[in-house]
């Protein structure tokens, strides 16, 4: 958990961010003139309208109106929620989080993480040293593992016995409570015992490589086979994906990520060498996995069993990967041969012939049709209408854009359906005009295009913050701001709105293209006018308001006197 993200914490964050090296990382960006032109990532378009202002610290395209931040295009592309595209951009800039405020949200979680991390010490030692190692060595040696990966991924061993674990880490009333909140230690009537007995000792971590819980696999015939952490205050299955963490430190830039569906088959994959694999957490993946998995690497490969429960779990995937898929990175389908998984074939077949089968897995679009066509009989007009309805409906869910007009033309295609004229091409929005704007709006305008110029309004009389005008407060705060923060950016300038009643006239009122009939070097005085303007009309008011009140004065005496 993130704590409240300051504006001064945004301004830092932006400050350090270049947005022309944050876009360079997914489109190709060249230069021209002053600024960076590339095709647009939120609309398909072969001749770029997409322009990056490093100046202002924004982008903006021509075609499809996107226009924003460096936080902005992280939430737009990536389709990141706003703390999480902070804590991308912050990790990027090498900057910490603000602490989660722990009064504000239930127990501190810290005490958490350090008796985790402790009890995946006792693990690991237990492995090099407890009496029963020799059965969990001799698996993990069966399994092909070397000690290498061993200890890359942390293993250990929970020995059998119900107390390993209470007794190395619970010797305090106070620690047992600990244990139990973190998950390694259960409670039946009234007696306590260690959740793990017999198993080798997989600790997941999360992102910053903390361990946040464990999974075990039973050493014997036991039940279950795999036995996972409860969630907790610092594990959330959903959230988590195991292996990540190692194949980021691995891998800086992996050329893919696959997930797969055990912690087996990631460590076999890369006691292999095929350092990206990653398994979700006992569940199907969630959007908030997959959103990770797609900003960890240019492409994404789940990996299912070829049997029908394999399929059944894939069109899961595909369905709960639908809303995220933008066409901008690839995801596929690996479906392995009856009777493997990744672990067995890998070893069978080496790590070239793996890639080569990864290389070649489905296309998401190929697996879509694929396994909506088998289920409907498109040489009849009613199977047609029934696949033309479902896989409708899956586009529904689909992000906007190129990708999806692709597949609604493969749709129409195949269900002979002929194409619907101009849904190729976005609908350009309406050229604003600065002409339709009102002064204030305009003198906002201006300072969205150069904060600097809010310096020039402070040194100016300052009657017209006293309007009583819808406007006059934004553009107060607009200058206050500014002017505490020199060389803050547009980009930097307009966050400070976000979440607030007025974010989307601000929005609104940073488009490039509303005062680009100003010439550059008219746009100072043009400010400098409108506040003049702007000082009459408030001295004008004032009078007025003295006559008024003058006036009302006498009637007040009359009234009373009469
Ligand atoms: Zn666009």
């Amino acid at each position: 958990m993130i704590g409240r993200i300051t504006p001064e914490f945004k301004n830092q964050l932006l400050d350090r961010t270049d947005l022309v090296e944050l876009v360079g990382t997914r489109v190709s960006l060249r230069k021209a003139g002053q600024l960076y032109k590339a095709c647009c990532p939120f609309h398909g378009e072969k001749t770029p309208s997409f322009f990056v202002t490093p100046a202002r610290q924004t982008y903006h395209c021509f075609g499809c109106g996107a226009h924003g931040n460096a936080i902005d295009f992280l939430i737009e592309l990536d389709r990141l929620s706003f703390p999480e595209a902070v804590e991308e951009l912050a990790q990027r800039a090498g900057m910490p989080l603000p602490e989660d405020d722990v009064t504000s949200r239930g127990p501190d979680p810290r005490p958490l993480y350090d008796l985790l991390a402790q009890a995946a010490e006792h693990y690991q030692r237990a492995l090099r040293e407890h009496p029963e190692r020799e059965a969990a060595v001799a698996y993990l040696k069966r399994r092909g593992l070397s000690g290498a990966i061993v200890k890359r991924y942390a293993l250990g061993l929970a020995p059998s016995g119900w107390s390993f674990l209470l007794q190395e880490l619970g010797r305090t009333a106070e620690q047992r409570e600990g244990l139990l909140a973190a998950g390694l230690i259960s409670e039946r009537d009234g007696r306590r015992y260690d959740r793990f007995r017999g198993r080798i000792m997989f600790p997941i971590r999360d992102r910053r490589g903390r361990v946040v819980g464990f999974g075990g696999r039973v050493l014997d015939d036991g039940e279950p086979k795999y036995l996972n952490s409860p969630e907790t205050p610092v594990f959330v299955k959903g959230r988590e994906l195991y292996g990540l963490y190692e194949s980021q430190q691995a891998l800086r830039q992996p050329p893919r990520l696959l997930l797969v569906e055990g912690y087996m088959d990631v460590i076999a994959l890369a006691q292999f060498g095929i350092d990206y694999a990653v398994a979700a957490l006992g569940t199907a993946a969630t959007p908030e996995q997959i959103r990770r998995l797609l900003r960890g690497a240019p492409e994404l490969v789940f990996c299912f069993d070829g049997d029908d429960a394999g399929r059944k779990a894939a069109w899961k995937a595909l369905k709960t990967a639908l809303p995220l898929a933008s066409g901008q990175q690839p995801m596929r389908f690996l479906f392995l041969p009856e009777g493997e998984d990744p672990d067995t074939l890998v070893r069978r077949e080496g790590k070239d012939a793996f890639e080569a089968r990864l290389a070649q897995a489905k296309l998401l679009s190929d697996f879509l049709f694929e396994h909506a066509e088998a289920r409907h009989d498109s040489t009849t007009p009613e199977g047609r209408a029934g696949l033309a309805d479902e896989v409708q409906g899956l586009l529904g869910t689909m992000p906007a854009g190129s990708y999806r007009e692709q597949l609604t033309a493969v749709l129409n295609r195949r269900v002979g359906r002929p194409a619907a004229p101009g849904r190729v091409a976005p609908r350009p929005r309406a050229q604003p005009r600065s002409t339709t704007l009102t002064p204030l709006r305009r003198a906002v305008a201006l300072l969205l295009d150069a904060p600097e110029r809010a310096a020039l309004v402070a040194e100016q009389p300052a009657d017209w913050r006293e309007l009583n005008r819808p406007g006059i407060r934004l553009l107060a705060q607009m200058v206050d701001i500014a002017s505490a923060y020199p060389g803050i950016t547009a980009g930097a300038l307009t966050e400070r709105w976000r979440g607030t009643e007025d974010e989307s006239a601000v929005r609104k009122l940073a488009d490039a293209r509303l005062i680009e009939l100003i010439p550059e070097d008219g746009r100072a005085p043009e400010l400098l006018g409108i506040v003049a303007r702007l000082n009459q009309d408030a001295a004008a008011e004032r009078r007025a308001a003295d006559i008024d009140r003058r006036w009302r004065a006498r009637d007040g005496d009359s009234d009373t006197t009469g």
